[in-house]
């Protein structure tokens, strides 16, 4: 008895409709008919079912696809603005952290994945990508995963690991990197206990090595075959910025691009975050391979690591999808946020037309997709899964921004979403988290930022 127990939602009358379907399609007064997790039909409102068990009257609102975050460190929302870290380049950034990062507890990382979700689901963002490369004192990506699961986001949680310390020549401190064998096993274990490779899957599993400065050639090159094995994605951080370039041609006499490539880190199952630096041989071979790039605009200006050249790695054919990256060098994690300084800063770049707000936003939501490996998400048509996120258009923000509702979301203030709907659920109802009582989370995340902080003195 399925059908008994079909749950339907029916948004109508939305201001406009952005579909991103095969013609990019913007539906004036539309509508999204949803069954159960699926999106079953979009069209004109007077075309669709007019009866559901919810419906929602998105009129003034702007419908969008729920955007795609590629890359994040949600434990580093504990650690915004911390003063010495504030105006130090990558290395000098990293190495301010760590031994703060070293106080992380299980229930630390919980409240600050919460807080964190939170955010960018209230930004727009219902899929979301996590990296946490860090695991003292008992942590575990379970955290996470817990998490995620209580507030209902779309996630794929990246297994990192740290096993080159400062003794052996690498970055971070020697008390905060894994034994190699223990972070495969960890990885294996993780897999086999969440990773869901059907269509419409909440949770996936990612194996990822911090960067090619915290781990060895082999771990490099086992973490790809364990990842093959399993079909799942890796991911790690690459080309960030110069002294990235130089620790790579000083160390393996190679560039980035040529180590990911030796190491069997290309192809579509591959993203890389940043990619600062990827030269016209890395682009090439990104493109020819379907590695994809996570583009962090935010976190490459605070970092000053540069501008990633990503209306050329777009013509080249590299999937590109955004990130806000970790929340101590962004300090935002606002998903339209980010959509806008990418679209900005492609311009002070490359030009005033090195990118739309339309582009920008099509790299949010498929871009993000595909370098995430779904075909299920980042676009409103039949059969995809219900991510569904609504802007009211009477904000502020928007005042006088009529003429062109959708490049308003881009070019006016980044604005929080009214509405969300992450796998047909709502999890925001009129600009409020339905699954979580924020204010207790945010309270609880503060006091343990200052008590990670103070830990660390
Ligand atoms: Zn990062």
């Amino acid at each position: 008895m399925q059908q008994a127990k079909d749950k339907t939602l029916l948004i109508k009358n939305a201001k406009v409709v952005v579909t991103m379907n095969d013609t990019r399609e913007e539906i004036k007064n539309g509508a999204i008919f949803i069954r159960n997790n699926i999106i079953e039909q979009v069209g004109p409102s007077a075309e669709l079912p007019q009866e559901a068990d919810e419906i929602i009257d998105a009129a003034h609102h702007v419908a969008i696809p729920g955007l795609v975050n590629t890359h994040h460190h949600m434990y580093q929302s504990l650690t915004r603005a911390i003063p010495a870290a504030q105006n130090g380049e990558l290395f000098n950034w990293l190495t301010n952290l760590y031994p703060i990062w070293a106080g992380l507890t299980p229930e630390m990382i919980k409240v600050s994945t919460l807080t964190a979700m939170a955010e960018l689901i209230l930004s727009g963002c219902t899929t979301s990508s996590d990296h946490l490369y860090i695991y003292p004192n008992k942590t575990r990506l379970d955290d996470s995963l817990e998490a995620a699961a209580e507030i209902g986001m779309r996630f794929h949680g990246a297994r990192g690991a740290m096993s080159v310390g400062q003794s052996k020549g690498g970055l971070p401190p020697d008390r905060v990197v894994e034994d190699e064998e223990a972070i495969l096993k960890d990885t294996r274990r993780l897999i086999e206990s969440y990773h869901d490779a059907s269509r419409h899957a909440m949770q996936r599993i990612v194996v990822a090595p911090c960067s090619p400065f915290s781990v060895s050639r082999d771990l490099m090159r086992e973490a790809a075959n364990l990842a093959r094995h399993y079909k799942v994605s890796l991911h790690t951080h690459l080309a960030e910025n110069v002294s990235d370039i130089a620790y790579s041609r000083e160390k393996f006499n190679m560039t980035p691009a040529e180590y990911a490539e030796d190491c069997g880190w290309v192809g579509h199952d591959v993203w890389h975050a940043h990619c600062v630096q990827l030269d016209d041989h890395g682009i090439a071979l990104f493109a020819r391979t379907g590695t994809g790039v996570a583009h962090c605009p935010c976190s490459n200006m605070r970092l000053a690591s540069g501008i990633a050249p990503i209306r050329k790695m777009i013509d080249a054919g590299v999937p590109v999808g955004l990130g806000v990256d970790g929340s101590a060098s962004n300090d935002s994690a606002h998903m339209m946020g980010e959509v806008r300084q990418a679209m900005l800063l492609q311009r002070v770049g490359f030009g005033p037309d090195a990118m739309t707000a339309r582009q920008a936003l099509e790299i949010a939501t498929l871009g993000g997709a595909k370098v995430l490996n779904r075909d299920d998400i980042g676009a409103l048509k039949p059969g995809m899964s219900a991510d569904v996120v609504l802007f009211d258009t009477r904000q502020i923000g928007f005042a006088g921004g009529q003429h062109d509702p959708v490049a308003a979301l881009v070019f006016c203030t980044p604005a929080n979403v009214a509405w969300s709907i992450i796998n047909g659920r709502v999890v925001v109802r009129e600009g409020q988290c339905t699954t979580i009582d924020l204010g207790t989370v945010m309270e609880r995340h503060n006091a343990l930022s200052l008590e990670l902080a103070e830990a660390a003195r």
